[in-house]
């Protein structure tokens, strides 16, 4: 087993390569052990840190930290996702309890920046949901009553005002938020490898094969050593099933996504020069589309279930080819072969989309699945699955508790046949919207 990413991810490729890179080739004891260098694990280290200052942390990461799917998405830090009207109050009860989650999240996050005055592209611009079909408009007036009820400032949009304010005259119903926020994944995930405190141990390209607990040791074998600790947490996601975590209610999802260079002077008035935005889909299968400050396009809009070890270079060309399309749609007066890059990341899913925020055994912990609010919400559970693991309580903690648990989920083969069915039939419902 070997995580193997693709190297053409713009948002890695927008930074200096890292130096100092150590690998695990020993044995080793620790106090503290965390499992996977993303958002999570990485969080979950820096407040280890703080919290133990003497103490041993190691971290690990199969590739390198931070470039799994915490530099290759989209870079919404979300205060909501699309949830479209609900008949019952119990129902805006928890989707209420999930927005809460969010700003958690997002102030974790704005206080990570702050604290470390980190540069990530931040613009509090907000997002849209957008669609092309005008029957979407009922589920964005539902949505927009469900966010007049929990006091989120937003606008529905005419077709007039989205295209002056997006450059294509693609979309014909939208909503714009207010909260929400723009930023660089790859520079916000590389400033948390970057401040990780002086105690914390970074391995990098060490896959973690095997664990198991015996008695109050936790014995993990990597390829070259093995590290014995008293206490673990798994922050990898995508790759939490694959360790045998939460088997029965997580499973990986892949996503590819494609990004241009930046438009030139001519292309860029072609469309009407606008400023930052991001779209998210109205439909769970079409499109999430933004144009990033330094005028590019990035496009993401397939979500399968595929190997998670690794995406052959042919399949990832097939799906850029889809992404080719999807800007042609919107940007038709763009030339064909603006595509810089494309690339694949892993995410993590539940059934009720839920997320895991975990003790699952004695001094074992795990944190993940985000659905697509990861930014935030795996910053915020990666410091405080960190002091969960302390045996300390916070306000967070409470609020994160507070949610869904995840629900139980069939095992194989009829998992993969009832979400692959499922895709299959959100795909049609948003084949206008790739
Ligand atoms: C194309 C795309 C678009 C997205 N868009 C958004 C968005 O706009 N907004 C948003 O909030 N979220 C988005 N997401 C989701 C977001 O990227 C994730 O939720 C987030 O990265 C989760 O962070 P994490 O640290 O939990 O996991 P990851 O970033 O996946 O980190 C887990 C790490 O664990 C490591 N690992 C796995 N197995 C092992 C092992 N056996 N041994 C050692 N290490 C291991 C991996 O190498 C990886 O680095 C998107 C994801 C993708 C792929």
């Amino acid at each position: 087993m070997r995580i193997i990413n693709d190297n053409y991810c713009s948002w890695v490729n927008d930074l200096s390569p890292r130096t100092n890179i150590k690998t695990l080739s020993t044995n080793l004891n620790s106090e503290w052990l965390v499992i996977g260098a993303g958002y999570t694990g990485l969080s979950a280290a820096r407040k280890l840190g703080q919290l133990y200052p003497n103490q041993k942390i190691i971290l690990v990461d199969a590739q390198l930290a931070g470039e799994g799917a915490s530099s290759r998405n989209s870079g919404y830090l979300v205060d909501t996702t699309l949830n479209d009207g609900f008949t019952s109050n119990k129902e805006l009860e928890s989707y209420k309890k999930k927005t809460d989650i969010y700003e958690l999240g997002i102030n974790t996050v704005k206080k990570f920046i702050n604290d470390y005055q980190v540069d990530c592209d931040w613009n509090e611009c907000g997002k849209y949901f957008a669609s092309s079909r005008i029957e979407d408009k009922k589920i964005l007036t539902n949505f927009s009553e469900t966010l007049s009820k929990l006091g989120f400032e937003h606008n529905l949009l005419s077709k007039i005002e989205i295209s002056k304010r997006l450059g294509t005259s693609f979309y014909n119903t939208a909503l714009h938020t207010k909260g929400g926020i723009l930023l660089h994944p790859g520079k916000l995930v590389r400033a948390m490898v970057d401040v990780l405190p002086n105690n914390v141990i970074l391995f990098e390209n060490s896959c973690l094969f095997n664990w198991n607990k015996i008695k109050d040791i936790i014995s993990c074998e990597f390829k070259n050593g093995k590290i014995n600790t008293k206490k673990i947490i798994f922050a990898t996601n995508g790759f939490l099933k694959s360790l045998g975590i939460k088997s029965n209610y997580n499973f990986p999802i892949t996503l590819t996504a494609s990004m241009t260079r930046p438009l030139t002077d001519e292309e860029f008035q072609s469309i009407g020069q606008p400023k930052e935005w991001g779209v998210l889909p109205v439909r769970p299968m079409g499109a999430t589309i933004r144009m990033t400050k330094d005028r590019r396009i990035l496009i993401r809009n397939t979500a399968e279930v595929y190997n998670p070890f690794k995406m052959s270079k042919l399949d990832l060309e097939k799906r850029s080819i889809n992404q080719k399309i999807g800007i042609k749609k919107r940007f038709p007066q763009l030339p064909d072969n603006i595509i810089q890059s494309s690339w694949s990341g892993v995410v993590s899913r539940t059934r009720n989309s839920s997320q895991i925020f975990e003790k699952i055994d004695h001094n074992v912990f795990a944190a993940g699945c985000y659905n697509g609010s990861g930014i935030g919400v795996g910053t915020l559970f990666g410091e405080q699955i960190a002091i969960k693991a302390s045996e300390e309580n916070t306000e967070e903690i409470e609020t994160i508790e507070a949610r869904n648990k995840p629900t139980w989920l069939p095992p194989q083969p009829f998992l993969n046949l009832g979400v692959k069915t499922r895709l299959i039939y959100e795909r049609l419902r948003a084949r206008s919207e790739i």
